[in-house]
């Protein structure tokens, strides 16, 4: 196997816990740019205090992604399945058959887990696999059989290919086993959510913001709830399931409307007005509607994407995020709670508590930050910033 120098800052990143390696990292970039996809490498450096090995796969993120610092492990089957079952007993409370109030989680989170360029989740007896690089693709078969011998339950396997593909190849299919039904109805602290798998990029829910569901579910008795980017209402379930007398569902995009109505009937919940509104807008559009008829909520859910545009606006979480806090303070009943979540792994923690909170405190409304959710324990990270992408600030109105 063939050996790479590292520069030093990437040596000693490495050594404290990331995973990532990107061409920058080589001391020979113009070899590096040469390497060929799903090929393992043997990273050292200039002091030899680094030993480890990696597997090629581009992405945005990199351009490979190390797999261990023992030169004495294989990139083989064995390798693959001794980290599932690994991966698999951290999740062993969410994966106990007794456990049934929640039937939908994360079991494989890529870096976090040892691997990266994968990941995979579990709803309800199906897997859907993610892959992000033609690289790791290629071991697909490895992964699936690994999982398969580990969980021999699984009914069907899907998969999303995050990697350019061609234009005749599918990029979201179902690979293997049952189909899953249409929708697959899953439960997460015994609420009910309508998954549709091998349809779209996003499957109805995005599991890593269970602990926050789990929040609002508690916190909503009574209360009239904002949910602001709304998409298949998953907040706004959580908080009528909780007892919340209103909730107002805000998303730009058509299809919305349907799946929240969806996820409510399941739950036996009238998703109507009064009580329950959904509307197709623009959420920068319904603030300044809100502000003007001076609507306040007893708590506000505010989960936009990274950046969006729509045809009035763009958005991106790290340059407008504070003028859109300050709006959604304005709009936060006394003694309510605004709650803000940002995916964006460019948008450090410190910064955006530091920036969230100057915000709150200098509001009329003294607004205090009260609690903070990260990634749920299904969704461990490396030492990579870009592992460690969910952050959510829960500020509390004091006057
Ligand atoms: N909070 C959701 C997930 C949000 S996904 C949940 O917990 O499930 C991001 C959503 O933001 C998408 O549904 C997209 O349609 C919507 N969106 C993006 N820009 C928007 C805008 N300016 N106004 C309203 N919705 C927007």
């Amino acid at each position: 196997m063939k050996r790479y120098r590292l520069r030093p800052l990437a040596t000693s990143r490495i050594l404290a816990g990331e995973r990532l390696v990107k061409l920058d990292d080589f001391e020979q970039t113009d070899q590096a740019e040469t390497l060929a996809e799903g090929m393992v490498i043997a990273l050292t450096d200039a002091k030899r205090q680094l030993n480890a090995k990696a597997l090629v796969g581009r992405q945005n993120k990199g351009l490979a992604w190390v797999f261990t610092l023992d030169m004495n492990e294989y990139w083989d089957e064995e390798f693959i399945t001794y980290t599932f079952e690994e991966a698999l007993a951290k999740r062993k409370d969410l994966l106990a058959e007794y456990q049934t109030a929640t039937t939908a989680f994360r079991i494989f989170n890529g870096e976090g887990d040892g691997i990266g360029g994968l990941t995979a989740d579990y709803y309800d007896g199906f897997v859907q696999f993610n892959w992000y690089s033609e690289g790791i693709y290629e071991y697909r078969e490895w992964f699936v059989e690994a999982l398969l011998s580990l969980m021999p339950s699984i009914k069907g396997v899907y998969e999303t290919k995050r990697f350019k593909v061609s234009k005749d190849e599918a990029a979201i299919s179902h690979t293997k086993g049952e189909l899953a039904p249409q929708p697959l109805i899953v439960k997460e602290n015994d609420i009910q959510y309508a998954v549709y798998l091998g349809e779209d990029w996003m499957t109805g829910i995005f599991l890593d913001q269970r602990e926050v569901r789990s929040f609002v579910q508690t916190q909503a008795q009574d209360l009239s709830v904002l949910n602001l980017f709304s998409y298949t209402g998953a907040f706004s379930v959580a908080a009528a399931v909780g007892g919340a007398k209103r909730t107002v569902s805000i998303d730009v995009a058509n299809r919305s409307i349907d799946k929240t109505k969806e996820q409510f009937a399941l739950n036996g919940i009238e998703g109507e007005p009064p009580h329950h509104e959904i509307r197709v807008m623009d959420v920068f559009d319904y603030i300044n509607y809100a502000k003007r008829h001076a609507l306040q909520f007893d708590m506000i859910v505010c989960d936009p994407p990274s950046f969006a545009r729509t045809k009035k606006r763009t958005f991106s979480a790290e340059k407008d995020y504070t003028k859109l806090a300050q709006d959604l303070f304005d709009i936060t009943a006394p003694n309510g709670l605004c709650i803000l979540s940002t995916n964006h792994s460019g948008y450090k923690k410190e910064a955006f508590i530091k920036e969230m909170s100057k915000v709150g405190s200098s509001h009329s409304g003294h607004f205090q930050l009260i609690q903070s959710f990260g990634l749920p324990s299904d969704f461990p990270t490396s030492q990579d910033s870009e592992s460690q992408y969910l952050k959510v600030l829960i500020f509390y109105r004091n006057n």
